[in-house]
């Protein structure tokens, strides 16, 4: 199975037909049907490694201020204790987390690639108590799963700088210029450049200013092999501040 990182921006994507959900939906169409997706988002952070362990889960609606049609959306897709099991299998240390569902870094995206909702989900937590090494060396672990029909589905967002977004057509310079270095260092397979991106600099700190939404990147990294295709099927900043860039790793047929 291949490995999708994508740029989820705002929640109304959940319900907004643009150029992004569009690519969301032609993806799903291009790669081969999952058994079942391990989702690493930026909206599931704990103080530990955990997935969700719940037969059903529930759809988290995380976010504040939205209109209500946003909050009356619901995904009801089952999780997979087949899936735990084979996480748990892999990472030992991980723990099982029976009460948190799919946030919207997962739904609003799921919700356009598979609206049936018949895929099974596992959320993997991301432990803030690990640092980007060790979110790599852990995703590398998760590289087996995709022999088994398991789709590695990681949603951030590459340059994710709330405080600084405007309602604007324009990306900050530092923006663009991180969001290209990126693109640049994915195709290169320079991971260590990407996994220690605190380096690269002002544009690089402007662009993470918290890490939750680019570590999901770290993880597709980690998950994939360094001679796959890369492809950037949405490349966009939006809000000056938040790069929409979503990325397709396809290992050799
Ligand atoms: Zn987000």
């Amino acid at each position: 199975m291949p490995v999708l990182f994508i740029g989820h921006g705002s929640p109304m994507n959940a319900i907004e037909d643009n150029e992004f959900t569009g690519s969301w939906g032609n993806i799903s169409k291009k790669i081969p049907k999952p058994k079942a997706i391990l989702a690493i988002s930026a909206h599931y952070e704990r103080e530990d490694t955990s997935v969700t362990s719940g037969e059903k889960l529930k759809t988290i609606h995380d976010f504040y201020g939205f209109p209500q049609e946003l909050y009356d959306q619901k995904y009801d897709c089952s999780g997979s204790k087949e899936l735990v099991t084979k996480v748990k299998d892999l990472i030992k240390e991980v723990n099982f987390d029976s009460k948190w569902g799919i946030d919207h870094g997962v739904w609003c995206v799921l919700s356009r690639m598979y609206p049936d909702a018949d895929i099974p989900v596992v959320e993997l937590s991301i432990n803030r108590k690990l640092n980007m090494q060790q979110h790599y060396d852990l995703a590398r672990k998760l590289y087996k799963l995709r022999e088994e029909g398991i789709l590695i589905f990681c949603t951030g967002n590459v340059v994710h700088n709330l405080m600084l977004a405007r309602m604007s057509e324009t990306p900050y310079k530092w923006a663009t210029s991180f969001d290209e270095n990126v693109k640049k260092y994915v195709t290169a397979r320079d991971d260590l450049k990407l996994v220690n991106y605190e380096s690269l600099g002002e544009d690089a700190l402007l662009s993470v200013n918290s890490a939750e939404h680019y570590i999901p990147l770290i993880y597709a990294l980690g998950a994939t092999d360094k001679n796959e295709s890369v492809s950037f099927f949405c490349e966009k900043i939006v809000y000056s501040s938040v790069s929409m860039r979503c990325i397709l790793f396809e290992g050799k047929k």
